[in-house]
């Protein structure tokens, strides 16, 4: 096993940035690496030089080196800054929603192979699709896939039986498909898929990334895809901070230290 080198050089995209202390900046970035959270020291200062590169959603090549609590960025410069999200808000909405599902969905210190290539192509394809929600759609699937929450649209997860051609259930609680059978017995909390909703999630989730380039279904039904795969994210991020919440009752969740960030943004 090789010691961590003192300073490494890789590129990543600024999922999300903060004011840190007095000048300094502290950035989610998703590297080819996985999730780092970094510090950007001074990067705040009008005549910083790093400063201008690390804007939300610009693609970046750092040098970073080892810190104490957060690696340090030492250099940066933009790669790619999509011009498409400065002008347009539609898509900024959009490039912004990947950045959010990536940062809220993803843990630091994992590696998800291939996923900093999907976000790359899913941002370069928001930026120039007509209909910027659906390489959306193509990667939300993909991203809940890749971290463990692959929702089951083959089979009823509640009987097994493989989904038949007509009208079905969805349940964001057990992430997947319900058979009408089974809804008819407990209906509580489902929500009714269409088939042709249906079609075009399971087209999705075993395509690849070219799906997002393929002919793509009318407004409406896009919808209604995004709202199953909204509500299912809602439900997986409820879950996971039930936990902390409990213990946070309990008083034995570790607090943040008070005097470290005054101006932290509220999220
Ligand atoms: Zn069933």
């Amino acid at each position: 096993m090789s010691r961590k080198p003192r300073r490494w050089r890789t590129e990543g995209v600024v999922l999300r940035r903060r004011d840190w202390g007095e000048k300094d900046l502290l950035l989610v970035l998703y590297t080819q690496q996985g999730k780092q959270i970094v510090r950007a020291p001074g990067a705040r200062h009008p005549r910083s030089r790093r400063g201008p590169h690390l804007q939300p959603l610009h693609r970046v090549a750092v040098l970073l080196a080892y810190g104490r609590e957060h690696p340090v960025l030492v250099e940066a410069e933009t790669l790619t800054a999509w011009l498409a999200f400065r002008e347009d808000v539609n898509r900024y909405a959009w490039a912004s929603l990947v950045a959010e599902l990536t940062d809220r969905f993803v843990w630091e210190g994992e590696h998800y192979p291939g996923l900093y290539d999907l976000l790359l192509r899913t941002l370069d394809a928001v930026a120039r699709h007509p209909q910027p929600d659906w390489p959306v759609r193509y990667y939300e699937l993909h991203l809940l896939g890749r971290v463990g929450f692959r929702p089951e649209l083959q089979r009823c997860i509640r009987c097994g039986a493989r989904v038949q051609p007509v009208n079905q259930y969805f349940s964001f609680e057990e992430g997947g498909v319900v058979c009408p059978q089974c809804a008819a017995q407990e209906p509580e909390h489902l929500l009714a898929v269409d088939v042709r909703t249906l079609k075009y999630l399971r087209h999705l989730q075993r395509s690849g990334p070219e799906a997002m380039w393929r002919p793509v279904p009318e407004p409406a039904l896009r919808r209604r895809l995004g709202t199953i795969l909204q509500g299912y994210e809602q439900s997986i991020l409820e879950k996971r901070l039930r936990a902390p919440r409990v213990l946070k009752q309990l008083d034995i969740y570790p607090r943040p230290p008070e005097s470290e960030s005054p101006d932290e943004e509220q999220r």
